[in-house]
């Protein structure tokens, strides 16, 4: 039974948004793609445990703190034996190891996973201790990529991989029994110690008056588009899109980036700047939102 569901970092949702209005350096890109990835990995694996009886309460993302450091679990899984925690990676292509390191075929290396997971457990056993919660803690990795292979691996890798994943659910499935009070109790603990990360700490800095304004095409993303009576036009790819469609939708993109800033007419006249007709923009707003305040301080709220 999942009793925190994935939800994702919210920083997938604002990045593609941010790199059509504005220049970011090649780290910033990389930094967001491995985002992107390894979401898509715990996404995969959230769906494979989505099958799992009341008897085993699945939490992912979950965000703590112990002794000032924080630590990050992407699942856990609490069955009346022991207590999963997972560290899931969506590695794909050849992977080999070298004196305890971890190298991609090119020869780079990457972040050792069991580094993460041995901080991760260690970090978990003394906040479950902390708590007065003894039970047993069982840390794997979990691969979900199938098509990762790691080579040289020792048979003694906290590993689960891509052809086991299915064999270790039915396991988990058939030894889950009757949980007791603890486990609820414990579940209820994490849920409420959880921290809510700040996303605008991980993104690079902006400001409105630096990004690119246009509305950008629902298809390719390019903000090479242009009006052509009422239907937003792709000078990139030729993709039409109703102009009331396409404005909402680029003010909900503006709410994403700025969620202190008001909408009024003006600034998304100015965000929107295809559209030259303020009567345009005004009469879109005016459909799918209501006025709030007066003079001044009037701007629109969602319906
Ligand atoms: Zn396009």
């Amino acid at each position: 039974m999942v009793i925190k569901p994935f939800q994702g970092n919210s920083i997938a949702n604002i990045f593609p948004i941010l790199i059509t209005r504005m220049e970011v350096d090649k780290d910033v890109m990389y930094y967001y793609v491995s985002v992107e990835k390894g979401e898509a990995g715990e996404r995969r694996f959230s769906e494979l445990l989505k099958g799992l009886s009341e008897n085993c309460l699945v939490l992912h993302d979950i965000l703590l703190e112990h002794n000032n450091t924080l630590f990050q679990i992407d699942t856990l899984i609490i069955t009346q034996r022991v207590i999963y925690l997972f560290e899931v990676k969506n590695f794909q292509g050849d992977y080999h190891l070298e004196s305890g390191n971890w190298y991609t075929k090119s020869g780079k290396e990457v972040q050792n996973p069991l580094l993460q997971l041995k901080r991760c457990e260690s970090l978990f056993r003394q906040y479950l201790q902390k708590y007065g919660f003894n039970l047993p803690v069982k840390g794997a990795i979990i691969f979900v990529n199938s098509e990762f292979t790691l080579y040289q691996a020792p048979v003694e890798l906290p590993a689960i991989f891509p052809t086991q994943l299915n064999h270790f659910i039915n396991q988990v499935k058939s030894n889950s029994a009757k949980l007791e009070k603890i486990h609820y109790n414990l579940a209820e603990k994490l849920i409420n110690s959880h921290i809510n990360e700040n996303p605008f700490d991980n993104l690079p800095d902006y400001k409105y008056d630096h990004l690119k304004k246009g509305i950008d095409c629902d298809s390719c993303k390019s903000l090479k588009t242009f009006l052509k009576e009422r239907t937003v036009v792709c000078g990139s790819c030729g993709h039409k899109e109703i102009v009331d469609s396409a404005v909402i939708r680029n003010i909900k993109q503006f709410k994403l980036l700025f969620p202190n800033e008001k909408v009024t007419v003006s600034i998304i006249h100015d965000w929107c700047s295809v559209i030259q007709s303020k009567k345009t923009i005004r009469r879109i707003i005016q459909n799918h939102y209501t006025l709030q305040g007066y003079g001044r301080s009037a701007h629109y709220v969602e319906r």
